[in-house]
């Protein structure tokens, strides 16, 4: 008996047979993986050797061990494609084939920093449900995500700033040489009309606009 050894092709073909779950479609004629032209017999009798998946009759369904991997693979797949198109802003075409490695990489402890921060998303862009995490049943005790926009800051916090999503990139370097650089621990002072924010020694003012991409974690008092 041959076996698939790839764990890339064996992800895959988990993930597809959730998706046709999801659609409701658990025939067999359905399993066909779009990316290569892997032997689908072969495939299938290795997720059965596995104990991956069950066949009964014409239906390939996944076992409560094939669901909880499928399932860990999509939430990272949709975290990955929400990080990309929300934070990075990044093309669709491109987000779903990135996404598409992201999956295989992401640690657990990754994953659940990846979703706090974007807030425990419940869809990805394409409006499919994210399998929820830890992460996402702890956050409704304890409500803040641990990186926020500057623009959400309120007026007297502090915060480290993590990084930097400038929609112009050239705004990088003016804005490292006020000193605000990932890194730096700054105070907001005030949000409007504009934002100002103390820096060591320095007060810096900054358009609403610009709040927007500076991504801090909050200092505790
Ligand atoms: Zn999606
Ligand atoms: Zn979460």
């Amino acid at each position: 008996m041959a076996l698939i050894t790839d764990r890339e092709r064996i992800d895959e073909a988990l993930e597809l047979l959730w998706v046709l779950d999801e659609d409701k479609h658990s025939g067999m004629n359905h399993f066909k993986l779009s990316s290569d032209d892997t032997d689908t017999d072969t495939l299938i009798e290795t997720l059965l050797h596995h104990g991956l998946a069950v066949v009964a009759g014409t239906d390939i369904t996944l076992t409560g061990k094939g669901q909880k991997e499928a399932r860990g693979l999509i939430r990272r797949q949709r975290l990955a494609e929400r990080l990309f198109t929300d934070v990075f802003e990044m093309p669709d075409d491109t987000v779903v084939s990135d996404a598409c490695k992201m999956e295989h990489i992401l640690s657990e402890e990754l994953t659940e920093s990846v979703c706090t921060f974007l807030g425990h998303p419940p869809t990805c862009p394409h409006g499919k449900p994210i399998p929820r995490g830890e992460c996402c049943r702890k956050f409704k005790v304890e409500v803040t995500p641990v990186v926020t926009r500057l623009s959400e800051f309120e007026v007297g916090a502090r915060g480290r700033i993590t990084f930097i999503v400038p929609s112009d990139p050239s705004r990088i370097s003016k804005l490292n040489s006020l000193g605000i650089a990932a890194g730096s621990v700054i105070k907001l002072l005030q949000k409007t009309p504009s934002f100002v924010l103390s820096i060591d020694e320095t007060t810096v003012a900054l358009d609403p606009e610009i709040a927007k991409e500076i991504y801090l974690r909050k200092a505790i008092a």
